[in-house]
């Protein structure tokens, strides 16, 4: 054991840049070393996860052109 390790705060590499970065309470980008970094990731994130969320809004505008239409059709 040595108390030396358990003092000294933990080690992450930033998942964006692979900077050595500490993982502490006072660093609310952690894992990433910075706004930035985490600000780049998450774009990359919400670039995947957008395609995927758009899908059932596409739907629903589809849903909403359809009933548009049926209604048109109804109306005369
Ligand atoms: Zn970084």
């Amino acid at each position: 054991m040595t108390p030396a390790d358990s003092d000294r705060p933990l080690e992450v590499a930033c998942p964006q840049c692979r900077k050595k970065v500490r993982w502490s309470e006072d660093n609310p980008y952690r894992p990433f070393c910075s706004k930035r970094c985490r600000l780049l990731d998450l774009g990359a994130w919400a670039d995947e996860s957008h395609r995927i969320a758009g899908e059932p809004s596409m739907d629903e505008a589809d849903i909403d052109a359809w009933l548009a239409q049926a209604d048109r059709d109804g109306g005369s």
